[in-house]
C-alpha cells in the first residue's frame, strides 16, 4: 500500500447456490462445486430440490438426497447443503428460490446460482427464466459434450448478449446480471448413468463417494432404475 492510500475495500459477500436433484449427488458435482469454491472464494451451498409433488420419488426420497450431500460435503473445507426448497411445498422453481433468497437477503448481495452448462442452454426452458437474471448471476460449469460453443438457442443468446464477464470479481461489483463460464477439468459423471448402472448390477461405486455408495447400498436404492426430471423440468 503506498503511503496516504486507503487499504482496500473488502469484496462484497458472493453467495452461491448449486441446485440439482443430486439423485444421488456424484463426483461430477463435487468438482464443480471445489472448483467454483476456489475460483470464486466462496462457500458454494448445495441445494437438492423438492420431491416433484403429487407422485412419488422416482428415484431416492428428497431426505434421503439431502443426506447423502450431508454425507458427501462432511469434511468439505466450503460446500454445505442448504434445505430451503425441501421446506417449500410444491415443485422447486428457481425464480422462487432467488425471491426468498431476496425476501432474506436483500437486493443488494450478489447471489450466483452454479449450473452444468447441459442445464444452462436449455434455460429458456425454465419457469420465468428471463427474470432469473434480474436476481441472480450464473456460473455455468463446462460438461462433457455440453453445446456451450455450438450454437445457442436465439432467445438465449439474446438474453446473454452484455452479460459475459471475464473475471471472477466481476461478480462481486453488481448483485446479478452476469454470466461466468466455470472453466475446469471435465467430469463425465451422471447421475442417470450411475442409476442405470445399479439397476443393471454394473460398477458404479467409483463414481461417488464411498460414504454415499453405502448409503446407496445400504438402502437398497436406484435398484429398480428410476427416471428424476430436473428442478425446473416443465
Ligand atoms: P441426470 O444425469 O439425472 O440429469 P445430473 O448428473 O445432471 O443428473 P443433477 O442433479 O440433475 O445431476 O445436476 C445438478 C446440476 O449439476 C445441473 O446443473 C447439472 O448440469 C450439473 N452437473 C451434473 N453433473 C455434471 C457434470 N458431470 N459436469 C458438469 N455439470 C454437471
Amino acid at each position: 500500500m503506498t503511503p496516504g492510500s486507503q487499504p482496500p475495500v473488502p469484496s462484497p459477500r458472493l453467495l452461491v447456490y448449486y441446485g440439482g436433484t443430486f439423485d444421488p449427488v456424484h463426483d461430477g458435482h463435487l468438482s464443480i462445486a471445489r472448483a467454483a469454491r476456489d475460483v470464486l472464494e466462496t462457500d458454494i451451498r448445495m441445494m437438492p430440490a423438492a420431491d416433484p409433488p403429487h407422485r412419488a420419488p422416482p428415484g431416492a426420497t428428497a431426505d434421503q438426497r439431502a443426506g447423502m450431500l450431508d454425507l458427501a460435503v462432511a469434511g468439505e473445507r466450503g460446500l454445505c447443503v442448504d434445505r430451503r426448497e425441501l421446506h417449500r411445498a410444491g415443485r422447486s422453481y428457481s425464480i422462487d428460490t432467488l425471491l426468498g433468497l431476496r425476501a432474506e437477503f436483500g437486493t443488494r448481495v450478489p447471489i450466483a446460482l452454479l449450473v452444468g452448462a447441459d442445464s444452462f442452454v436449455d434455460l429458456p426452458d425454465w419457469h420465468r427464466w428471463r427474470e432469473l437474471f434480474e436476481h441472480a448471476h450464473f456460473v455455468v460449469a463446462e460438461r462433457p459434450g455440453s453445446p456451450l460453443d455450438g450454437d445457442l438457442r436465439p432467445e438465449l443468446a439474446a438474453a446473454l448478449a452484455g452479460r459475459w464477464c471475464r473475471s471472477p470479481g466481476q461478480l462481486r461489483d453488481a448483485p446479478a446480471g452476469r454470466v461466468l463460464r466455470l472453466r475446469q477439468p471435465l467430469h463425465g459423471e451422471s447421475a442417470t448413468a450411475i442409476r442405470a448402472r445399479i439397476a443393471a448390477g454394473e460398477p458404479w461405486r467409483d463414481d461417488v463417494p464411498p460414504a454415499v455408495a453405502d448409503y446407496i447400498e445400504h438402502h437398497r436404492l436406484y435398484l429398480n432404475g428410476g427416471e428424476a426430471g430436473g428442478p425446473d423440468a416443465p
